[in-house]
């Protein structure tokens, strides 16, 4: 750390919630709102929906690749869900917080439990939709996926939800405006907790 100046912990922040939900607008919006926070990009063998860009909302991999990292240890975490695969790579993150930027991962509640082993400081959010109601809407209005796999992802999302009390915040996602300022204001408060902050230097000059 360089004299005089006051140097903090970078953030790891873990995402989670059923699909449908709509932590990807949540997460985009805050990260486009909050200086210095990125969100990772995740490797997945599920092939792209029409508006998704390789690179930008994934690392799109053939079976072959992603298990070729797999045996190579080049995972922090890696889950199948709704038969696919995807897994958060050690280069994507640690390219991040070596140039100072807190991170956020969108994962599912296997990959977060297998973080938050590996980073126990990191900040655990869970988005909930306001009723399963809205959450059945927000999956159709998509039109991505077909009847079996919304089923699939109602489903899932029963289960996910039973999670909630592994994670440290929960934001009810029933306003998108209100949503972006409670995920704001927690990331806010998460960067101000002593234990990330390092004053060495306050002793050093006295
Ligand atoms: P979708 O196919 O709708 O983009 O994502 C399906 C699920 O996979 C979501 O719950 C999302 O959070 C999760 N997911 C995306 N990237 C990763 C990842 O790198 N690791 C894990 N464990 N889950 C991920």
């Amino acid at each position: 750390m360089g004299k005089g100046i006051i140097s903090r912990e970078r953030l790891l922040v873990v995402v989670s919630a059923p699909s449908g939900a709509g932590k990807t607008s949540l997460c985009e919006r805050t990260a486009a709102e909050l200086p210095d926070l990125v969100h990772a990009v995740s490797f997945t063998t599920r092939p792209p929906r029409p508006h998704e860009r390789d690179g930008r909302d994934y690392y799109f991999v053939d079976q072959q690749t992603f298990q070729r990292m797999i045996d190579k240890g080049e995972f922090f975490e890696w889950a199948e869900v709704h038969g696919h695969l995807y897994g958060t790579a050690r280069s994507e993150l640690e390219k991040h917080l070596a140039e100072g930027k807190d991170v956020a991962l969108d994962i599912d509640t296997q990959g977060a439990k297998q973080m938050k082993r590996i980073f126990p400081q990191g900040v655990f959010i869970f988005i909930v939709p306001p009723s399963l109601k809205m959450l059945e809407e927000r999956l159709r209005r998509r039109k991505t996926d077909s009847e079996a796999e919304i089923r699939r992802r109602l489903k899932k999302a029963l289960e996910e939800i039973r999670y909630y009390k592994e994670y440290q915040y929960v934001i009810v996602n029933d306003t998108f405006k209100r949503a972006v300022s409670e995920m704001k204001a927690i990331i806010t408060a998460e960067r101000c907790k002593s234990f990330r902050m390092d004053l060495s230097f306050l002793r050093e000059g006295s």
